[in-house]
């Protein structure tokens, strides 16, 4: 059972909460059973809301919950030369395109939405001109790169899945087949950080060997846009275990942009790491 790679991956925009001790725990825990590794990755691509001082706390919160690690921690904002490479690579295959839309045009979309809720870009930019899209390009007017889903659909090549050992939000488990197309043509590299979560996070997972993936329900749509891109890429297919998510007292799953009670604040009042545990069912 040696080799086996699990990784925590939260991301640096607030002090974490009881979410994502569950995370971690639930991490470590599988990492434990089934005798294998855990890392933690610092997913800080986003410097509009990551912040350095969010990630030491994480990492003081995690030691502090009894937690430890491989060094060194892998932190994304020091990769992101690795991430243009993996956009340039889908580019020269052609499965990229660039969108020049704006937040405002975006908002007006209407129509079929996809598993998060967002209405699918329904390809205004795919299917302007070549002309076109060389003068505004010219012109510095702002893109991001979407990703041509038909396309890289076809060259993912057929029948992708997944093997889930969790379960997904109506209880799926076992092999699931992947339903890209449900997301439309996402955004892999944004106007204003030249990469996306999903580019990143299927990169790492690769080049960190990870095998098993741990984390939040709420991804569980999101892997069949993972499972493209690996194929595309030929990156290896991680086994997957989607977790539930913590919710609070009104049953909203915990947000640290909501300002939910951070674990560094149960610390201060006095609740221990064991008393987390507990909580939280280790
Ligand atoms: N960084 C992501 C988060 O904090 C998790 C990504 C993943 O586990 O794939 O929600």
């Amino acid at each position: 059972m040696a080799g086996r790679i699990f990784r925590f991956a939260p991301s640096p925009n607030g002090r974490l909460h009881l979410g994502h001790a569950y995370s971690a725990l639930f991490t470590a825990q599988q990492a434990k059973i089934h005798d294998g590794k855990c890392l933690l990755r610092i997913e800080d691509i986003d410097r509009a809301r990551c912040r350095p001082e969010f990630a030491e706390q994480a990492l003081a919160d995690l030691q502090w919950l009894g937690l430890d690690w491989p060094q060194p921690v892998r932190y994304q904002s020091r990769h992101l030369h690795e991430y243009t490479v993996v956009i340039d690579r889908l580019e020269r295959l052609g499965l990229l395109y660039p969108c020049f839309c704006t937040r405002a045009k975006l908002s007006k979309v209407q129509g079929s939405r996809d598993p998060d809720g967002t209405p699918v870009y329904p390809g205004y930019c795919r299917l302007m001109t070549k002309a076109d899209r060389s003068r505004r390009m010219s012109a510095a007017e702002p893109y991001a790169l979407r990703l041509d889903m038909a396309k890289a659909i076809v060259a993912a090549g057929s029948d992708l899945s997944f093997h889930e050992t969790g379960c997904g939000p109506d209880g799926e488990t076992g092999a699931i087949a992947c339903t890209p197309q449900d997301w439309g043509d996402v955004v892999l590299a944004r106007k204003d950080i030249a990469t996306s979560y999903h580019v990143a996070v299927v990169h790492d997972d690769a080049v960190q060997g990870v095998t098993h993936i741990t984390r939040g329900i709420d991804l569980f749509h999101a892997t069949s846009i993972h499972r493209v891109l690996q194929s595309i890429l030929e990156f290896p297919a991680p086994a997957y275990i989607h977790h539930k998510l913590i919710s609070d007292d009104a049953g909203r799953k915990l947000s640290k942009s909501r300002g939910d009670r951070s674990l560094a604040a149960l610390r201060d009042e006095g609740v221990t790491p064991d008393m987390i545990r507990a909580q939280l069912g280790f």
